[in-house]
């Protein structure tokens, strides 16, 4: 069978679903190569069925301990274009060469491979790790910045979008990173697919149908909707960082649905104030929580040393708090009653897979589109405001969990999962995509 080449985007919210499409692909009998930065490289041995290759990405400390992630995107885009095509003809095509690179799949943020991809006559495809919705959110920045109205005036910030409901101002996928210019820059190169003979959407119909049909008239090439990819096969892990399995048994010993688990995925910071809110809150509403407490989460420490001592104290045995979990097995654990999450789209999906409903703090750009369709449209999660307040964060965890007022969004997430367990299995419309996309890459 032939080969196909992914090239993922260095994060672990984009690294995850590559993989896990690598992983469906190679069981269709494709053999897979990734080509990858050596910034946040994914870890090979997790993978033994997939080759590996890294390519020098031109960044240097600095920029990557500046944490501006626009910048760290455009150096490796700017870096990797030569090193690439270097790649795919000295290495790629001289093993096994009997076998031809059938197609390359890029990540919409690392679009490098499409240079080499044309003098190489090769097809690609492009992977996009978001909700649709965001494509429409970020057209629209780049339509109001071309009008002058963005940055747009305080005093609208509240006011929804015209024609992307339920967006307001302040929900628009701007980067907190670097200038308005520069994070357009990135955007209209990620949002050029003219040579690309597909887009792959890690999302499902039954989620996504509006924005869809809207994003298919501004792209001119087909979308398919192949997700949730990790519900698609069991991928390994691909996790940067060691998960601690250990919050399994703890979640064994909680009464079902009891437990709100609590992320706030690999990239978003809080800062102390906001930390004693929330671990007061959380507290409060007397509730057993998993917590999730990546180090250099929280500004000024290394791990948890700003949690306050009386709540160390106050909440016993009934927390438990670690530096990374097995997420998606924590999500699907029968003791997991509800997520908080900044909504970061991999953690939103894999919610929404389980049933599991959501309390949305999201922190940065398309975290924010996310979090406006889960509460205001899907209708499975609560949004906290912007004031960020223990009463408010107890109130919405007793809210999500225990009250009637919240049974409402517990039957829509239950139905949601039904929904798209029926888009996996044989004739819905994830499953459907699948065949088509192996029948189209097997025909290349
Ligand atoms: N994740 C995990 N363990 C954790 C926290 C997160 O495995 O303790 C995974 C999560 O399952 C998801 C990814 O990390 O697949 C985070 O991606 P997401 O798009 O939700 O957010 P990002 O990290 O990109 O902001």
């Amino acid at each position: 069978m032939n080969k196909l080449v992914l090239v993922p985007c260095p994060y672990q919210g984009h690294i995850n679903p590559m993989l896990q499409l690598g992983t469906f692909l190679h069981s269709k009998g494709f053999s897979i190569t990734i080509v990858h930065t050596q910034f946040n490289s994914p870890s090979s041995s997790n993978h033994p069925e997939f080759t590996f290759i890294p390519i020098p990405d031109g960044l240097t400390a600095p920029i990557v301990s500046s944490g501006n992630i626009i910048a760290i995107l455009q150096t490796i885009n700017a870096s990797c274009e030569a090193s690439f095509e270097h790649c795919l003809t000295t290495q790629i095509m001289k093993q096994d060469p009997e076998k031809k690179i059938a197609c390359i799949i890029y990540d919409e943020f690392m679009y490098f491979p499409a240079a080499a991809a044309t003098h190489l006559n090769i097809r690609t495809f492009i992977l996009r790790t978001t909700a649709t919705a965001n494509f429409l959110a970020r057209s629209t920045v780049i339509e109001l910045h071309s009008k002058g109205l963005i940055p747009f005036p305080e005093s609208v910030s509240s006011d929804p979008v015209p024609q992307l409901h339920p967006i307001r101002f302040k929900d628009l996928p701007i980067s907190p990173w670097d200038t308005i210019e520069k994070f357009l820059e990135l955007i209209v190169s990620s949002h050029d697919v003219r040579r690309s003979s597909a887009i792959l959407c890690n999302t499902t119909v039954c989620l996504d149908q509006s924005s869809l049909a809207r994003v298919q008239q501004h792209c001119r090439v087909p979308i398919f909707c192949i997700g949730p990819l990790h519900k698609i096969t069991t991928a390994a892990s691909s996790s940067l960082l060691e998960e601690d399995a250990s919050c399994i048994e703890w979640l064994d010993k909680q009464a079902p649905k009891s437990v709100i688990y609590v992320s706030l995925g690999s990239v978003a910071c809080i800062g102390e104030k906001e930390l004693a809110e929330m671990a007061w809150g959380l507290a409060n509403s007397k509730h057993p929580f998993l917590w999730v407490i990546r180090p250099g989460s929280i500004t000024g420490s290394d791990w948890i040393e700003l949690l306050p001592r009386e709540f160390r104290e106050a909440i016993g045995e009934r927390s438990f708090i670690v530096k990374w979990a097995p997420q998606r097995e924590v999500l699907a654990h029968g003791a997991v009653g509800a997520f908080w999450t900044h909504c970061g789209w991999n953690s939103t999906l894999e919610s929404i897979s389980e049933g599991v409903p959501m309390i949305c703090k999201p922190c940065f750009s398309d975290q924010k589109v996310h979090t406006r369709h889960v509460s205001q449209v899907w209708k499975l999660g609560l949004e906290l405001g912007d004031e960020f307040e223990r009463g408010e964060i107890e109130r919405a965890v007793r809210k999500i969990l225990e009250n009637s007022d919240g049974e409402e969004i517990r039957v829509r997430a239950k139905d949601m999962k039904e929904k798209i367990d029926v888009s996996m299995s044989k004739g819905g419309s994830t499953y459907n995509f699948l065949n088509e996309l192996v029948e189209l890459i097997m025909g290349f």
